[in-house]
């Protein structure tokens, strides 16, 4: 299988990263009329070994697994990657080290993480916690990845409900920028990026869905989707890694009923879950805070977007959150 590497291309600048190691996953959403067919699901009990082993999982009072974490069969980053030497690269190329775990957030087939109860929810946010704190503890990692994927407009290729942590050896592109940017406005201005929108979206209201003694909910001012939401803590945290007990008894129920809601408003669209976190190197930093970002997925770009890389966005997030608090 070949290695994953990291690309640059010479005309825009940008990072890719190729992986054709990850064509062989399994993917039960194509073609779209495919019945979702819990029998030749690699996620569903009994079929255990139809993935790596278990590296770790939460467990029901009768002993059945509730939430477990595996190896990606199929990883974006692998501790062993290498690159082999290629006389037809024209640009700069560098193995993806890392690692790549799956989490699987429940065990019935047909049911996601909205739908389950805030024990359950807070039992997976619990794996998703640790998960993220081993690859934190890996000494070639410099940023942590948490994301889910729903519905195949959101990129999953599985029905079963699952999430993914990722560790990698560089910061990749996006986390850089956001870190530069909040770096910067920490200096300007004495508060980090993501901590001053969450307090002009608490003083504005208007795009407010919620706020809790730990976090705020809001839909942001220049989102990239319709009905994007954010949760974002009130006070100062690195990430999800560093979150106590009793932020995540606050947290669970918050993430039900944020997703229930974003599910009522959009009838059901795919979505992504992110978790956005500084690189490694800035969680002691005064300005460093983590977000989970929700956000529904309708289609993928179009001319405009690939033209532009702008978003076009049809719901104005005022709407969005009106509707999200009526909800
Ligand atoms: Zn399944």
């Amino acid at each position: 299988m070949s290695a994953p590497t990291l690309r640059r291309d010479l005309v825009t600048n940008r990072l890719v990263l190729v992986a054709p190691g990850r064509r062989g996953s399994p993917r039960d959403f194509a073609p779209p009329t495919l019945a979702r067919d819990a029998s030749k699901c690699p996620f569903c009990p009994g079929h255990e070994t139809h993935t790596t082993v278990t590296r770790a999982e939460r467990r029901d009072a009768s002993g059945r697994w509730t939430a477990r974490a595996f190896a990606n069969l199929f990883p974006m980053a692998r501790p062993d990657a290498a690159v082999e030497p290629d006389a037809t690269a024209t640009h700069e190329v560098a193995a993806s080290v890392g690692d790549h775990e799956v989490i699987v957030e429940t065990p019935d087939h047909g049911v996601d993480l909205a739908d389950l109860s805030d024990a359950h929810t807070r039992a997976v946010l619990d794996l998703y916690r640790e998960r993220c704190r081993t690859m934190a503890a890996r000494p070639d990692a410099r940023a942590v990845l948490m994301f889910k994927n729903r519905g195949p407009r959101s990129g999953a290729s599985l029905h079963h409900a699952h999430g993914q942590v990722i560790s990698l050896s560089v910061s990749p592109p996006g986390v850089r920028r956001r870190d530069a940017i909040s770096r910067k406005h920490h200096a300007q201005h004495g508060n980090g990026a993501l901590a001053e929108a969450r307090d002009r979206e608490l003083a504005a209201e208007v795009r407010l869905v919620e706020q809790t003694p730990r976090f705020a909910v809001f839909c942001p001012f220049a989102p990239h989707r319709s009905y994007e939401t954010w949760i974002v803590p009130m006070a100062p945290s690195p990430s999800l890694a560093r979150l106590d007990d009793a932020g995540l008894d606050a947290l669970a129920p918050l993430v039900g009923r944020t997703l229930r809601r974003v599910l009522a408003a959009t009838e059901g669209a795919d979505y992504n879950l992110v978790l956005r976190a500084p690189a490694l190197r800035h969680w002691g930093a005064p300005w460093a805070l983590w977000s989970l970002e929700i956000l529904p997925r309708r289609g993928g770009d179009a001319g405009f977007e690939l033209s532009t890389e702008m978003q076009c966005v049809l719901t104005t997030p005022e709407e969005s959150a009106r509707a999200l608090r009526a909800l």
